[in-house]
């Protein structure tokens, strides 16, 4: 039993409760001869009847709902729910329209006028979603139903994906209900992407290594010059197949990574020298000349030395195949003196590594792909220089991780220079 209820017996205790003391009252008067008894019982009588009459007429208004406190349905009441469900209705994420029996929009929260503009109220429905699996599901709600989430695109100067609910509102409207999934549908494409990327960078070795295994087999069993060349060959594939795999481990390894910034001050001056000692041979493969240009008394950077070095690494490495025959490749480490455009500074200082050489140089277009998995500017020549296209992209997620820059600046014909900025230990 609801113990807000008004019982009967409980408003005869109060009202006893409450008259009691002006019945006592009468009493004493009466004792002390002050007024004649019967005119006392009279009093007495009153005080009790009056105060039940109070009592009753209380009940009878909290029953109603409009009780001493003012509750919602007085006019106050009603504006301040009002106003608490308009808030509610604007802090909602998910985009709302309520929608009237002529599918014209009655009502658009925050998140709704943020993607059809601020002025969706009184227009049609049609005016801003013309996608039919929406449009069938209004129909379907207004008719009392409920019909199932539906998805649909909407274009605009960003595209964006929604899942849709329309809910039956009685007596006769409907509430569309539109959740934002343009990110997670992003998300799952680029997955699905880079599954088939890898399926398709390792499916090119493994079919020349079964290739020569049917090979070996059968046709060139007792071909020993043959024999020879072929596991040449098949030693090739598979050490590029091992360094795809390695770098596909070092990219997730980094990635779990990049939210924690890295603690350790760094001797980025000693990382890149050993680095350039360590990349002589192969630039005297290509009879290149590695020329550093390290500034004296540099302080530390913050970062973690392994992934600085890979850093490092990858990009003189790649100045060293991309770059001219014979050319020279430029690594410079010196203080920032400025920092790329559009750059949020974290740090107050930062030292610069830029490497540069005078290679044939990408054309501004693909700028801005380079950092992506398996993306290069001409795939022959990246897998011809046993390249895995995951560099950039390694040295993009640790730049990510140190809350340092990258930056690329080349010239066709002329070369390329990747510059690096990197935070100093403070
Ligand atoms: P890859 O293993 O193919 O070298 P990266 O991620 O290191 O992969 O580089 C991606 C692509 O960027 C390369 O395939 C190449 O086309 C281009 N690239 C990288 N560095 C240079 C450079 N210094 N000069 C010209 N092109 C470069």
């Amino acid at each position: 039993m609801d113990p807000s209820q008004d019982r009967p017996i409980d408003r005869l205790a109060a009202t006893a409760a409450l008259a009691a003391p002006a019945a006592l009252a009468f009493a004493v008067l009466a004792a002390f001869d002050a007024v004649d008894w019967p005119w006392a019982a009279l009093g007495a009588l009153a005080a009790t009847l009056g105060v039940a009459a109070v009592l009753r007429r209380q009940a009878a208004g909290r029953s109603r709902g409009d009780g001493v406190g003012g509750s919602a349905t007085s006019p106050a009441g009603a504006a301040a729910r009002a106003a608490a469900l308009e808030t509610l209705f604007d802090a909602l994420p998910d985009a709302l329209l309520l929608l009237g029996p002529d599918e014209t929009i009655r009502r658009a929260n925050a998140a709704a006028r943020a993607i059809f503009g601020d002025t969706p109220v009184g227009m049609p429905l049609v005016a801003f979603m013309r996608d039919p699996g929406t449009l069938d599901a209004v129909t379907e709600a207004l008719a009392g139903r409920a019909p199932e989430a539906v998805d649909a695109v909407i274009a605009g100067a960003v595209e964006r994906a929604l899942r849709v609910r329309a809910v039956p509102l009685p007596p006769d409207g409907v509430l569309l209900a539109l959740t934002d999934v343009t990110a997670v549908r992003r998300a799952e494409r680029m997955r699905r992407d880079f599954v088939a990327n890898v399926s398709h960078e390792l499916r090119t070795p493994l079919a020349a290594l079964s290739g020569f295994i049917e090979t070996l087999q059968g046709p060139a069993k007792d071909d020993a010059p043959a024999r020879a060349r072929f596991l040449g060959i098949m030693a090739q594939q598979s050490a590029r197949m091992t360094r795809i795999v390695t770098d596909l481990l070092s990219l997730s390894k980094i990635e779990e990574s990049e939210h924690t910034p890295p603690a350790d001050r760094v001797d980025a001056a000693r990382l890149v020298q050993t680095t350039i000692d360590a990349l002589a041979p192969q630039a005297r493969v290509k009879s290149a000349t590695i020329r550093a240009d390290i500034a004296d008394g540099l302080p530390p950077v913050l970062g973690d030395a392994d992934q600085l070095a890979q850093v490092a690494q990858n990009l003189i490495d790649n100045a060293i195949k991309y770059g001219r025959a014979g050319g020279t490749v430029t690594v410079r480490l010196a203080r920032a003196v400025t920092l790329p455009a559009g750059f949020v500074a974290r740090h107050g200082a930062y030292l610069a590594l830029e490497v540069r050489d005078e290679g044939e140089g990408i054309a501004r277009e693909h700028l801005p792909r380079l950092t992506e998995r398996f993306y290069r500017v001409d795939a022959g020549r990246s897998r011809d220089m046993g390249g895995t296209g995951l560099g950039l992209a390694i040295v993009k997620h640790i730049v990510n991780r140190h809350r340092a820059a990258l930056d690329v600046d080349s010239e066709p014909g002329k070369g390329t220079v990747f510059a690096v900025y990197l935070p100093v230990a403070e």
